[in-house]
């Protein structure tokens, strides 16, 4: 069973998708650390995250040690990985990837932006996780502050419209649900109730 799970910047979906994962006992993947790993690799280089020919590079040359989470998981790096996310070469080159990990025989979720619509289109569960920017952002200033990051809540507001903007409205695989996927909305849920929404619905399938 393939699991596409999308949606926007801490809507919960990284956390439905581990438990899911575990749950149907399927490998996971969560694919915005490939573009955070690629914004990475530029920023260590000195890089313009904006050099497509250098991103590219840097996403077809992602090694095991680029996965560093303690590294990939800022506040700032989650930008970063919107700004290479947009560039066309970027995506091509992460997609394979991406596809070949959905393709073991017993299945995978995968969690991202464009997994319903790009990496994954015939899926057997389509989810997309959503709640409000300011739910969200109480979400990631709470995870930032628990990382002992010194974030203020209109700062990571700010963030999180600026990459719900980018994320939507790139010509290249923009977030958008997938006309088949079931809507989740987790703002007035809490994690254990928007995961066993997200359990319910994938059983139902
Ligand atoms: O999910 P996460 O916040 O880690 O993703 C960081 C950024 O990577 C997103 O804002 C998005 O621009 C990009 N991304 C993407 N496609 C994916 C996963 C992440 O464009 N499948």
């Amino acid at each position: 069973m393939i699991i596409a799970i999308d949606g926007p910047a801490a809507s919960g979906k990284g956390t439905i998708a581990r438990r899911l994962a575990g749950h149907f006992n399927l490998p996971h993947l969560d694919t915005g650390l490939l573009y955070r790993a690629t914004a990475r690799v530029l920023l260590d280089n000195g890089a313009s995250l904006e050099d497509a020919a250098k991103a590219e590079a840097a996403a077809r040359g992602l090694a095991l040690t680029d996965f560093d989470e303690a590294r990939l998981r800022g506040a700032h790096m989650g930008e970063a990985a919107s700004v290479v996310g947009a560039i066309p070469q970027v995506r091509a080159a992460l997609m394979e990837w991406q596809r070949r990990f959905a393709s073991r025989p017993e299945g995978a979720v995968l969690d991202g932006r464009d997994i319903g619509t790009v990496i994954c289109p015939d899926a057997d569960v389509k989810l997309f996780v959503t709640a409000s920017p300011e739910t969200r952002a109480q979400r990631r200033a709470l995870e930032l502050r628990g990382r002992g990051e010194n974030v203020n809540f209109a700062d990571v507001l700010a963030d999180i419209r600026r990459r719900d903007e980018r994320d939507s409205g790139r010509s290249a695989a923009p977030l958008i649900a997938a006309p088949d996927s079931i809507l989740l909305d987790t703002t007035e849920m809490d994690v254990e109730t928007a995961v066993q929404a997200a359990i319910a619905a994938a059983s139902a399938n």
